[in-house]
């Protein structure tokens, strides 16, 4: 008999195919709980509410969207909620046609930065535009441009960042 290999035997999926080794597929499922923290928890309960929530440091006047606990300028918390509104202007944007699970798509996704107009400049929140045509984005016409959230009814909103459908612009291309 040969002795076995001690690195181990090193096998191919023919291996699997063809019989030599047994093989057996499952697939779990993993449920869990993740604690928001009371700034991340106001900010999605802000939209489930209609509204988009920033934290504002006083000292330095900086407005955080998505909120944050300490400014990171000061090194210091922050003191006060704003509804920084929800129209801004499309800072950078891509034109994917892979979705976040990495399935391929016909009809590409165009997600961006938007910055708000309530907010400091350099804050953005990442999403979707819709109604886009995809050369405005790849031309770079669209950046700079204003645009609004496209909200879900309120009956079915959920305390997330999806409460927000997309983006739409308002203003020309
Ligand atoms: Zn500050």
């Amino acid at each position: 008999m040969k002795p076995n290999n001690p690195m181990g035997n090193p096998y191919r999926m023919s291996d699997i195919e063809e019989g030599r080794l047994s093989y057996t597929e499952d697939y779990f499922e993993v449920w869990y709980r993740w604690s928001l923290g009371k700034y991340l928890g106001k900010y999605l309960e802000g939209l489930k509410n209609g509204v988009i929530l920033g934290r504002r440091c006083r000292v330095c006047g900086r407005i955080y969207v998505p909120p944050r606990e300490v400014c990171q300028y000061c090194f210091r918390e922050t003191d006060d909620w704003i509804d920084v509104g929800d129209v801004g202007r499309v800072n950078t944007a891509v034109v994917s046609y892979i979705q976040a699970d990495r399935t391929r798509i016909d009809k590409p996704l165009i997600i961006a930065v938007i910055e708000l107009e309530g907010a400091s400049e350099g804050m953005g929140i990442l999403h979707r535009l819709g109604d886009v045509d995809p050369e405005d984005v790849i031309s770079r016409r669209i950046f700079g441009k204003k645009v609004k959230a496209v909200w879900k009814p309120p009956e079915e909103r959920t305390g997330s960042i999806n409460d927000i459908l997309y983006f739409k612009l308002v203003e020309e291309v």
